[in-house]
């Protein structure tokens, strides 16, 4: 089943409600990386983090999300937007460190960037995980950071062979201020009856959000206002990572124009290969005596997806 995010709101009670399958997404990024088991299930619960996060920008603009741990795991990240195109990045060198064995970790910091249309960071939030969940981390975060009420759950289960994930996805019932106690109430009672994700998993791979929803939604009524696709999106180009390389040193680029040996670059977040020739490489090396200034802005990795 291809992946979804639907959105709805309650018709008197002041929720509202996002609900994600981002499976084949986060299988797609999974395969990028090369991530088995425990590092698929991580990549993919950030990826619908990111997700749920995305669903309040009010403009189309970028929800960046970073998770940080010390141990065997250093860092996942994921950039999503309010129309449901996602990426997601965790280290090489982890994927190939713990293999399939689950790490040791103990969680450190969330950090929640918003950009604009344009890439331009709107805000910033950053605490310290409760747990090295993320579901709960973003509930956590949102109240913290954003003082929304929330409750998020987030889930990813990878097959016995963990090469594959049987479903990732989760959802998030957020109040308005507007909310009464009794509506809160309620909706705590309904969520921490909720059965396991797993219960809504279809046989074929994915979730049941239509089934999710109905449940999550518990006694009240609900318009549903959106359903659209989840897509795995990277928007590096060539273009991009050459502008990257202007952030090297000057002998490193030096020696390659030396050497006559082509740069084999990659993205960190689709893995995508580039390949800067040396002529190219001299051309950047000119442009920055010619321009020392010019090219100084953020890197690839801080700009929003567009
Ligand atoms: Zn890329």
């Amino acid at each position: 089943m291809p992946d979804k995010i639907i959105r709805a709101t309650g018709e008197v009670a002041e929720l509202r409600f996002v609900l994600v399958d981002a499976t084949e997404a986060a299988n797609a990024i999974g395969d990028f990386h090369g991530a088995h088991a425990f590092a698929r299930i991580l990549l993919g619960e950030t990826i619908v983090s990111s997700l749920l996060l995305a669903s309040g920008l009010k403009a189309n603009g970028t929800a960046q999300v970073k998770f940080q741990f010390s141990g065997d795991f250093s860092i996942v990240t994921s950039d999503a937007t309010p129309m449901g195109l996602v990426r997601g990045m965790i280290p090489t060198e982890d994927v190939r460190g713990i293999g399939d064995f689950e790490p040791l970790l103990s969680p450190l910091l969330m950090t929640v960037r918003k950009l604009n249309e344009k890439g331009i960071p709107m805000s910033e939030g950053i605490v310290e995980m409760p747990s090295e969940k993320i579901g709960p981390c973003t509930a956590y975060y949102l109240l913290q950071s954003e003082q929304t009420k929330s409750a998020v759950g987030i889930k990813a289960l990878a097959n016995s062979t963990g090469a594959r994930l049987d479903f990732c996805g989760g959802y998030l019932v957020e109040a308005f201020p507007k909310a009464d106690t009794k509506t809160l109430t309620i909706m705590e009672e309904v969520v921490r009856n909720m059965p396991p994700m797993e219960n809504y998993c279809r046989p074929d791979s994915g979730l049941d959000l239509d089934a999710l929803l109905a449940d999550l939604a518990g006694p009240f009524r609900y318009t549903v206002h959106r359903e659209m696709p989840v897509t795995a999106f990277c928007p590096c180009s060539e273009a991009g990572v050459m502008k990257a390389l202007t952030g090297l040193p000057n002998a490193e680029l030096e020696e390659i124009v030396i050497q006559q040996e082509s740069m084999e670059l990659h993205c960190d977040y689709c893995r995508k290969r580039y390949v800067a020739t040396p002529d190219q490489v001299q051309q950047i090396l000119e442009k920055m005596s010619q321009n020392p200034e010019a090219d100084e802005g953020p890197d690839e990795e801080e700009h929003g997806i567009p």
